[in-house]
């Protein structure tokens, strides 16, 4: 019985329940995608960097061997010996014809240039103050030098890095150094070819924090020191690595891929923005979100539907049981109810050996009331006779029925025939008392008689034999007189 009241609450908790752990499962899910859509990124930053790395070494390679081809035949006497223009040929024999090269120089310990690849008669130039030629003079073991960006003095302000090598006398001394200058354009060209996504972006710094080029492209980046930047400090911490921050310039929170290049004094660093990181993402995950709160709010809805439904069925149910029960005119049990109620009180008196008692109450000469003032008013003195016997029994176990017609039934457990005898006229009297008009009845009155039977259960014996002996004892009641009490009593 418990369990059947709780089942709508049952319904609507396990309804919520369910909801939950959707909602639940759908959040991990989400989550565990936005950690994928983050490794897939720094994948593809770190892809990035690795093919601008490889392009990079590359070509620095390549010049530094022209460099140093150029500073070897520098030392061959018998290329020096030759006439200017063939000189020349010889020497830069290599120099490049690529793109986004400048010249290639070379200059006296004054820092005078003394030949140049692009023309035959050296332009006139002095770069003794430029770091590309000091950093060389001061030291000689510097071997490969990169310089910051600048723009050429020789090529009308072209933005510029450039890489020079010492040259030494056989002594060691210094005499000079040779130059080569790139065109930024190089770099601005490589990042460009690169997809880093619309709020992406990708930089070359150096190890010193002078940036050497940045996509998306702004001409006043070259040459900028940013090794304040507490982004930069991440960068020289290590090798290489990964974080996220948020850009002070332009308040993007981005995820920063960076690696210092190994054999070059420069930074690669990678930076794709959030946004961009998790646009696909979001979207997925507010369609699924949306769907799934909206699955999760129709299932708790269901199961309160559901649990209505059920709670007005089951009163339904029991108003029906309770119909099914009851009588329509009196609202007493019927007779169905009684039988039911007699056998279990019959096993239970049998189990306990205790005494019950069964009161059989008839209405005196019903006929002639009926005949007399009519079926209706038959009904309602029935109804009253039924009130009197309701009210005169108090303990919960007792039980009084309509038996049929005019006659009814009461039921008392645990009780034995004084306590009955106390009942049944009790009844008998309440029943005279209510003083119902009967002209045919010998009292003037709507009378009844009661037939009593008290019994204690035998293994072999069985609930029709008290019914039968209370009848019998009303029969009695009826041919002395009626308006009385009679009892009957077995001594088996
Ligand atoms: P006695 O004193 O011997 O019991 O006489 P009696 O007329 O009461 O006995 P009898 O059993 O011959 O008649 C019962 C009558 O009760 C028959 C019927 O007219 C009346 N009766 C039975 N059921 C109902 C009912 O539901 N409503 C009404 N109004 N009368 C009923
Ligand atoms: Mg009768
Ligand atoms: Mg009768």
């Amino acid at each position: 019985m418990k369990t059947r009241e709780t089942a709508p609450y049952a319904i609507v908790v396990g309804g919520i329940l369910i909801a939950c752990a959707l909602v639940g499962l759908c959040v991990l899910q989400l989550l565990q995608s936005r950690q994928d859509a983050l490794d897939r990124a720094s994948e593809t930053s770190r892809n990035l960097g690795l093919v601008a790395e490889r392009d990079i070494e590359r070509n620095f390679e390549l010049y530094d061997l022209s460099l140093q081809e150029v500073a070897q035949g520098l030392q061959r006497a018998d290329v020096m010996a030759l006439p200017p223009h063939l000189r020349h040929d010889v020497l830069f024999d290599h120099a490049m014809t690529a793109k986004f090269l400048g010249s290639m120089l070379v200059m006296d310990a004054a820092g005078n240039i003394v030949l140049d690849s692009a023309n035959d008669v050296p332009r006139k130039g002095n770069f003794a103050d430029r770091k590309s030629f000091t950093v060389q003079r001061d030291n000689p073991n510097v071997g490969l030098y990169v310089s910051d960006p600048y723009d050429s003095r020789l090529r009308n302000g072209t933005p510029s890095i450039a890489l020079s090598r010492r040259l030494s006398h056989p002594d060691g001394t210094f005499a000079g150094i040779v130059l080569l200058a790139i065109n930024l354009e190089y770099f601005h060209s490589l990042f460009s070819g690169l997809s880093l996504g619309p709020h992406g972006s990708m930089s070359l710094i150096g190890k010193d924090g002078i940036m050497v080029m940045r996509q998306p492209y702004d001409p006043r980046i070259p040459g900028r020191d940013i090794s304040k930047a507490s982004t930069f400090r991440r960068f020289v911490s290590a090798t290489e690595g990964t974080f996220i921050e948020t850009a002070s310039i332009d308040g993007v929170r981005r995820l920063y891929y960076f690696k210092n290049l190994p054999n070059l004094p420069l930074i690669i660093m990678v930076a794709e923005a959030e946004q961009d990181i998790y646009a696909a993402w979001r979207h997925r995950a507010l369609t699924i979100g949306l769907l799934v709160a909206a699955f999760g709010a129709a299932l708790i809805a269901l199961s309160v539907l559901l649990s209505v439904q059920l709670r007005r069925r089951m009163r339904a149910e029991s108003e029906l049981v309770l119909l099914a029960r009851t009588d329509g005119l009196t609202g007493l049990n019927n007779r169905r109810t009684f039988g039911e109620i007699l056998e279990q009180e019959w096993r239970r008196a049998r189990r306990a050996r205790s005494v019950f008692s069964l009161l059989f109450v008839d209405v005196d000469r019903f006929k002639a009331y009926n005949d007399t003032y009519g079926h209706q008013a038959g009904d309602d003195a029935l109804a009253a006779v039924a009130r009197c016997i309701g009210e005169s029994i108090r303990r919960p176990g007792d039980i009084a029925a309509r038996y049929g017609g005019e006659e009814f039934v009461v039921l008392l457990p645990n009780t034995s025939m004084t306590g009955a005898f106390a009942i049944a006229e009790k009844i008998r009297a309440a029943i005279s008392g209510l003083a119902i008009e009967h002209v045919s009845s010998e009292y003037g009155r709507v009378t009844a008689s009661i037939g009593m039977a008290s019994w204690t259960p035998e293994e072999d014996g069985d609930a029709g034999a008290v019914i039968k002996a209370a009848d019998e004892a009303l029969y009695d009641a009826k041919t002395t007189g009626r308006n009385k009490i009679a009892s009957f009593q077995t001594t088996s």
